[in-house]
């Protein structure tokens, strides 16, 4: 019963299986150029129905810093949720490639940003003012850091506020597998056709080993990436070890059926605890995770049953909305979660919610 994250996984069959044959052949093409990278970046074509630039590196912390170094220069500003993964959880690796842009957090519900909340730092961000960083990205992660997913309207309303500001346009879509299947949407509408410059698409928690495409839709950005990442480290000598597993991971539709599968367990798990009394879903799930409220006591109840999961930060929240007593769970589906483990879990809960509303305080 573990929720902690989905990168808790290991990897499918068909890229482990892809990985080992590629690593078994012989002579084939250095740094990327070998044919399973050719063969992915072709598949990544199709899939977003549109010519584009592609380089792949290992991690998604990585894909993000080069996709916004190549948007942004050392004076300039970035605009993000205030609870993104790209101002949080990088160790300021966007500031690092960037050579010293500013990263500037923005609230929104749900882990969303609005454009009211845009249209606000935009003017307290006017373009040309010296003693200020000049707006450069705005960076929206699909699915979002509370497992919601904006659709095509809503991106579009962001981007139409950004390019009007003279800002590129970057999605952190470490899980975009599950928004997409969430939304159901083609790839392309939620992403160039609403004006997104630059994706870093993810597919280590999806199901890959470690792999990333950074996908410039604007091919202009792509100028200096391929320099940026070889400067950074982030250039495998034997691409096929990248190459391999996104082409695997594109085949037939696997990365939809990877995620498709880790979105419906969720769904089960989130209706599950829907209808529990003492829980609270407070965002609607989208994609593969489901953040619940509960007292502390039945989640230390469900830690000692042998559950995982983790406290998250309850900042999205709005005011009032979570109790002293109680706090805010993140659970996570991977494409490797089974219906059993869920099952389990969630009788689990109920038999804790049981014992805990039934014991003396
Ligand atoms: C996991 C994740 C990443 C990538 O993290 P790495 O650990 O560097 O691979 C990026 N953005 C979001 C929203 C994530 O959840």
């Amino acid at each position: 019963m573990n929720f902690g994250s989905d990168n808790i996984a290991g990897a499918s069959e068909p890229i482990i299986a892809a990985l080992a044959a590629a690593a078994r052949e012989g002579a084939e093409g250095t740094y990327g150029s070998d044919r399973w990278t050719t063969d992915a970046v072709g598949q990544l074509r199709d899939v977003f129905e549109t010519d584009l630039d592609v380089l792949l590196v290992p991690t998604g912390t990585a894909a993000n810093a080069l996709s916004l170094a190549s948007v942004t220069p050392p004076w300039g500003g970035i605009f993000c949720h205030a609870a993104a993964h790209v101002i949080d959880e990088e160790a300021g690796a966007p500031e690092f490639f960037t050579g010293g842009a500013k990263l500037v957090g923005i609230a929104g519900r749900a882990g969303k940003l609005e454009p009211g909340g845009l249209r606000e730092t935009l003017t307290r961000f006017p373009r040309g003012l010296p003693r200020q960083v000049q707006g450069s990205a705005l960076s929206l992660s699909q699915a979002t850091e509370c497992g919601t997913a904006y659709s095509p309207s809503e991106i579009g309303a962001l981007t139409e506020l950004a390019r009007g500001a003279g800002l590129a346009v970057h999605m952190d879509g470490a899980r975009f597998a599950n928004a997409l299947v969430g939304l159901g949407c083609s790839a392309a509408e939620t992403t160039w056709k609403a004006g997104i410059d630059v994706l870093s698409f993810g597919a280590t928690k999806n199901g890959a080993l470690a792999c990333e495409a950074v996908i410039f839709f604007d091919r202009n950005h792509a100028r200096y990436a391929e320099i940026q990442r070889k400067r950074s480290g982030h250039t495998l000598s034997k691409g096929r070890l990248l190459g391999a597993q996104l082409a695997a991971y594109l085949q037939d539709g696997h990365w939809l059926d990877l995620a498709r599968s880790a979105n419906e367990l969720a769904e089960r798990l989130a209706r599950g605890l829907g209808d529990l009394p003492g829980f609270h879903l407070p965002f609607p799930r989208q994609a593969n995770e489901v953040f619940a409220i509960m007292t502390r006591s039945v989640a230390q109840a469900l830690h000692d049953a042998g559950a995982h999961f983790y406290e998250w930060d309850a900042s999205s929240l709005g005011p009032g909305e979570i109790g002293p007593d109680q706090l805010l769970a993140r659970l996570v589906c991977s494409y490797a979660t089974t219906a059993a483990e869920v099952e389990r879990f969630l009788a689990e809960t109920r038999r804790v919610a049981r014992a805990v509303a039934s014991s003396p305080q």
